[in-house]
């Protein structure tokens, strides 16, 4: 019943692939099979691509987001980009916190919360995600480290706020490895979110929150998946570069 109160978000992140050119032809193939997709559907591109699909996307119901944004509006930052460059270009969405940030480039919890506040300050909406290693897994902490990861993202964002967040729980040794999660490993973290976001706002907000689920998820899979109570949708690495496959988890979001 509750599942109902969201609409499921299917949010591709390309990561560091695609030329420009090449986004313009991806995005041409994505646009006829999804426009009439029944959920929210999200591109997440490299910074010089989201010009360019911002143009292909124009008049359809493809949102464009970034995979990532400082926290300050401007200044001496060498390399990086503002919420307020991405919103200045019609940038709507913004993936913060991805495991890949956090592995490679040292993003830690406390910097994630001021990307989320910043961009959320925007008037960005933000896909944070949050998901715990292997070895994590295997020492019985998942719960903690997801519970601490959303709790430290969250700690200024208000009620109101919240409505402009998703959060995508990613295991790490899920992603890009062609392991998924099982639909009932997937659920149960889910689950523990919505419950913490009850603990943490409310009954109401923790109702309407979007949780995707992330990793390997694809054509084969999404249906399983996005069947669960508690999984609102998903965020896409390796299938959303490939447009049939894209489509198809949009069409099993949709249902
Ligand atoms: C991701 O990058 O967020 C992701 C889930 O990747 P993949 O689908 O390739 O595992």
């Amino acid at each position: 019943m509750n599942k109902k109160l969201r609409k499921a978000v299917i949010a591709g992140n390309w990561k560091m692939n695609k030329t420009p050119v090449e986004t313009a032809e991806l995005i041409g193939n994505i646009k006829p099979l999804v426009k009439n997709a029944d959920c929210d559907v999200v591109v997440c591109v490299p910074y010089v691509n989201l010009q360019t699909a911002i143009q292909c996307t124009e008049g359809t119901n493809i949102k464009v987001g970034a995979e990532n944004c400082h926290w300050a509006e401007s200044g001496a930052f060498t390399g990086e980009i503002s919420p307020q460059m991405l919103t200045s270009i019609g940038v709507e969405y913004v993936i913060i916190g991805h495991s890949e940030r956090r592995q490679y480039f040292g993003e830690t919890d406390e910097t994630v919360s001021m990307r989320v506040n910043a961009a959320l300050k925007a008037g960005l909406q933000v896909i944070l995600c949050v998901g715990e290693s292997l070895e994590q897994r295997e020492k019985n902490i998942t719960f903690e480290i997801v519970s601490m990861q959303t709790k430290i993202a969250l700690q200024n964002v208000s009620e109101e706020d919240l409505k402009n967040v998703i959060i995508a729980y990613e295991p790490v040794w899920a992603i890009g490895t062609g392991k998924t999660a099982t639909a009932k490993q997937a659920n149960e973290v889910n689950s523990f979110i919505r419950e913490l976001i009850a603990d943490l706002y409310n009954t109401k907000a923790a109702n309407a929150f979007v949780i995707q689920y992330g990793g390997s998820m694809n054509a084969e899979n999404a249906a399983e998946l996005l069947d669960q109570e508690d999984i609102d949708g998903g965020l896409i690495g390796g299938a959303s570069l490939k447009a049939p496959d894209f489509a198809k988890i949009v069409e099993a979001a949709s249902r």
